[in-house]
């Protein structure tokens, strides 16, 4: 995997910088293909002149030394990518930093969480999703994008997984979640005031973008109506007390976009993330 040129080398990060990286994979997406397309979108979106790229709780990204986008990174589509993936992650943590990955399908969240873990040991994770991707495995893909929080937690690389968004629960999903203890906040029941005050210890980020409701994020391969608005995942985030280590935004599929609203939300997202991962107590 290669670095592209007009980014920041991973030499030149900090403890504590906000690594920002894209993944350029979906070859475990068991629907539709397109989300390895999405980190350039996100980015031209942040960069767009639409906006500015300060966040709500006053962290201007413009111009901030820490925080460093070191590029893309394209993924073959054979077994070892997971490796090639966590790799990558790797190099950013062996810095002290803190990944913010742009996927990229969720399939990459499980070698994401793997160097994770290897930096920081088991991180409470919290996850937005209109799924829980806990298939045993998808399709017969135990590595599919419907899988990857079953691999997270059969390696324990999660003290407590916290699901929020999911509105897709069948039998077998329901059995999984029992066995690894998932603590899931469904959207038919959802009192998002309650989320996020717990937490011991450092938190992970996972945030698939059809958690959001298609009405604010139709360019998703799965999309499924009744969900989150922006408004209620940028409030759980910004009000999470704890240290967050790093952060996932995935799923989303440009090809499948109106005027770029998608990209602007997951854009947006990034923002408020990178902002709050940047006030960390240190
Ligand atoms: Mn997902
Ligand atoms: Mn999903």
């Amino acid at each position: 995997m290669q670095a592209q040129d007009d980014f920041m080398s991973v030499n030149d990060l900090k403890d504590n910088d906000v690594a920002l990286i894209g993944i350029l994979s979906d070859a475990n997406s068991s629907y539709k293909r397109g989300a390895a397309e999405a980190p350039a979108f996100i980015r031209r979106a942040l960069h767009s002149g639409s906006s500015n790229l300060c966040s709500e709780t006053g962290v201007d990204l413009a111009g901030n030394h820490r925080f460093v986008d070191v590029g893309d990174r394209q993924v073959k589509d054979d077994p070892d990518s997971f490796l090639a993936i966590e790799n990558e992650i790797s190099q950013l943590t062996a810095k002290g930093a803190l990944p913010l990955v742009l996927g990229g399908d969720h399939a990459i969240s499980y070698p994401v969480l793997r160097a994770i873990h290897g930096a920081h040991g088991p991180v409470n994770v919290l996850h937005f999703d209109a799924h829980p991707d806990l298939y045993d495995d998808y399709e017969g893909n135990p590595w599919s994008h419907a899988s990857p929080f079953a691999r997270i937690m059969e390696d324990g690389l999660a003290s407590r997984l916290v699901q929020v968004g999911v509105r897709t629960m069948n039998q077998h999903l329901r059995s999984q979640a029992e066995r690894f203890g998932v603590e899931i906040h469904e959207m038919r029941n959802l009192d998002t005031s309650v989320i996020g005050h717990d937490f011991e210890g450092p938190v992970y980020i996972s945030c698939d973008i059809d958690a959001l409701d298609p009405a604010y994020a139709p360019a998703v391969s799965h999309l499924e109506p009744g969900g989150l608005s922006v408004r209620e995942i940028l409030s759980i985030v910004q009000r999470l007390p704890n240290r967050i280590v790093g952060a996932d935004i995935v799923e989303y599929n440009p090809g499948r976009d109106i005027n770029d609203m998608t990209a602007m939300v997951a854009a947006k997202l990034l923002k408020e993330i990178a902002g709050r991962m940047l006030l960390n107590e240190t």
